[in-house]
């Protein structure tokens, strides 16, 4: 399967007058077409710091990250890096622009110079695609956050993205929010194949992802499924990752085949 993503082997430094703080450490990771890839880790561990380099909002001071066939140090193509890797950020409120939901949703497709029967197909397919068309005529700050946060992806999809990094999309969402942005990513993923790496550090909302990858300092600590990741119990729980969010996981690994009892996780016979 083709890469949409290729983080080769990136270092990326902090640099200010006093000090020089290294937030990611020789990292490698290549994401491909079409994959549902979570990335957690608890704070501080570089998790933002990477997605901001996937989008080029910061560059590394090593290595190169690949975007569809695009480095991100390639100044001239780096509309076309976000555009073909889209960015939903944690906070909603930040992402929206405009005053009416559709408008919003409008803004990138104008931006692109787009004739008006497209971009009003492209706001109402998109609409569509994250369950809020009806809201078309709403005022976003009068939504809930996650209503909002679906407005802001529907802001993304309407670019037509192949690859969509969400850095802690869920976060500020009350669990009701957090379930339905969550149910939105998984069906833009499956139905409409956009390559997904979603950035979080709640345990649970990885259960489901094709890989997961947990970062600790800037680095890749542990890769794999999410059976073989949440299989490192001893792992997750040294570098601070709370148990009481593996308990969380319990009935869901339970149809994988795997137990959380008493916070030791065993496997069950395949
Ligand atoms: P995460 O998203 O996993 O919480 P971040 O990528 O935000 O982690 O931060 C990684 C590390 O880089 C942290 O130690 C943080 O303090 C540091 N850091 C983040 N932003 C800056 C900045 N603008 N200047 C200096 N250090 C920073």
């Amino acid at each position: 399967m083709d890469n949409i993503v290729e983080v080769n082997n990136i270092s990326f430094e902090y640099i200010t007058e006093e000090s020089k703080f290294k937030a990611i450490d020789r990292l490698s990771l290549n994401v491909s077409q079409g994959e549902f890839l979570v990335i957690i880790g608890h704070n501080g561990s570089g998790k933002s710091t990477l997605s901001k380099n996937l989008n080029a909002i910061l560059l590394p001071s090593e290595g190169d990250i690949i975007i569809d066939g695009i480095n991100t140090k390639d100044e001239e193509n780096v509309w076309n890096i976000r555009q073909t890797a889209g960015m939903v950020f944690q906070n909603p409120d930040n992402q929206i622009v405009a005053t009416v939901v559709e408008e919003d949703v409008a803004f990138g497709p104008e931006n692109l110079g787009l004739e008006s029967k497209e971009i009003r197909k492209r706001v109402d397919e998109s609409l569509k695609s994250v369950g809020i068309y009806e809201l078309r005529d709403r005022q976003p700050h009068l939504l809930s956050g996650g209503q909002k946060q679906r407005v802001a992806i529907a802001g993304i999809i309407a670019m037509k993205p192949k690859c969509i990094i969400f850095d802690e999309a869920t976060a500020m969402l009350d669990p009701s929010g957090r379930k339905e942005v969550m149910k939105t990513i998984k069906r833009l993923n499956k139905k409409e194949n956009i390559t997904t790496i979603h950035i979080t550090h709640f345990m649970e909302e990885a259960v489901e992802a094709d890989r997961v990858v947990v970062m600790e300092k800037g680095r890749k600590i542990l890769e794999g499924t999410p059976k073989e990741v949440f299989s490192n119990i001893d792992k997750l729980k040294k570098i601070g990752l709370d148990v009481p969010c593996m308990t969380e996981l319990s009935s869901e690994l339970k149809k994988e085949g795997l137990n959380i009892e008493s916070n030791i996780l065993t496997v069950d016979e395949m």
